[in-house]
């Protein structure tokens, strides 16, 4: 059976955890702040807080961006439902807004949505494939509106030449084992402002004025404040410890990611009946995820696709979901969204993970061939 996705772990990760076993600090501490630095240097951010995983990283965020009950934030329907979720948690209403062609919310149709309560626009590099965050930002100076990035599956990626993580002042990242580096679970948001890394630190250990580091190597006896409602998001230093071996491997996971996606794109790029995830320009995905999109009218039955491929000994996923569909979301006022159901409902996500056998790789084209021709 060929996977859909696999995370790139050795033995340094291995070790890196028995090391911080061994060490007898295993909850956030001197890992965790290793880990931070090293990635905020890698995207090119000031600062970097690691929390527990993205979606705490989005909530986290939606609170130091001042989002508050009644408050609407203008997000794509087309993500995983916790991109929607974390605004709930806050009170507010998600707004959701089309996507383009490129599963990214569409800043035209975003600047229709905003109104007098909207506080902010969530947008989402949909599968490691940047959004356009020019045009966002230009919207958010407008408009006086926070720009907040779920780059959850973002991590080594980049616009305009400069990595995801350093263009908006609020950028959250997943270290879940489906995206491009993991930690088993884990988070971060990398901030370029003072301010937000620094109430982003206390609320994510319980709204604690100092930390557990600075008490344990502090001369003085420290009493710690409370002085707002926090939460325990934190990630522990066993979990930093396998995100740096991982960072180290990041470029080189997305180079490998990239070159089996042009295989790929040269491969089915020429059949007629499917379109590929191209990049436009200054755009640079990772990869996460390759989403091939079944054109409608060609006779492709996009479910009877996946088990052609699953009885073939591949696995697949269906195109990313849909929020406003789900139960929890309905009720909701929504605007057109014909093009989020019609990318979701006739897309395949391909296996794509690093290593993988090359012989794997063009067996899951030369499936997707006849599946086509016989269809
Ligand atoms: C995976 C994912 C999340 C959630 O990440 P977790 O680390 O699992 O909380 C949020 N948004 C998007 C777009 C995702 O793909």
């Amino acid at each position: 059976m060929i996977a859909v996705a696999k995370p790139y772990f050795n033995d340094e990760e291995v070790n890196a955890v028995q090391d911080v076993i061994r060490s007898g600090w295993v909850t956030q501490g001197p890992k965790v702040q290793e880990f931070e630095e090293k990635f905020a240097q890698y995207v090119g951010s000031k600062y970097a807080v690691a929390v527990s995983n993205c979606t705490t990283a989005l909530h986290l965020s939606l609170i130091v961006a001042g989002v508050s009950l009644g408050d609407e934030v203008i997000c794509p329907s087309m993500s995983f439902i916790a991109t929607a979720n974390a605004i709930k948690y806050v009170g507010a209403t998600p707004v959701f807004c089309d996507v383009g062609e490129d599963y990214n919310i569409d800043p035209d149709k975003a600047e229709k949505l905003i109104t007098k309560k909207t506080k902010a626009i969530l947008i989402v590099h949909q599968i490691g494939m940047p959004a356009d965050i020019d045009r966002f930002t230009e919207l958010g100076t407008k408009y006086n509106i926070k720009i907040i990035e779920d780059a959850a599956c973002a991590a080594g990626s980049s616009y305009k030449n400069k990595k995801i993580g350093s263009h908006s002042s609020l950028v959250c990242f997943s270290f879940h084992p489906r995206k491009v580096i993991s930690t088993g679970e884990g988070g971060m948001i990398t901030t370029s402002n003072k301010e937000y890394s620094e109430r982003l630190k206390r609320l994510r250990q319980h709204g604690m004025s100092v930390n557990d580091r600075e008490r344990h190597n502090s001369k003085n006896v420290i009493i710690e404040e409370y002085n707002e409602l926090g939460f325990n998001f934190r990630m522990t230093d066993i979990q930093a410890a396998i995100g740096i071996k991982q960072l180290e491997k990041l470029d080189y996971i997305v180079e490998e990611r990239r070159k089996i996606a042009k295989r790929y794109h040269e491969a089915l790029g020429k059949i007629d009946s499917i379109v590929v995830p191209l990049e436009q320009k200054s755009m640079y995905s990772n990869y996460q995820s390759y989403s091939i999109y079944l054109k409608m009218g060609t006779g492709l039955n996009r479910n009877e696709v996946m088990k052609k491929m699953l009885d073939a000994g591949i696995s697949t996923r269906r195109g990313i979901m849909t929020a406003h569909r789900e139960t929890v979301y309905k009720g909701l006022n929504n605007s057109d969204l014909s093009n989020t159901d019609r990318l979701s409902d006739n897309s395949i996500i391909l296996p794509l993970y690093v290593p993988m056998d090359p012989n794997d790789i063009e067996y899951v084209i030369d499936t997707i061939q006849k599946i086509i021709k016989s269809a």
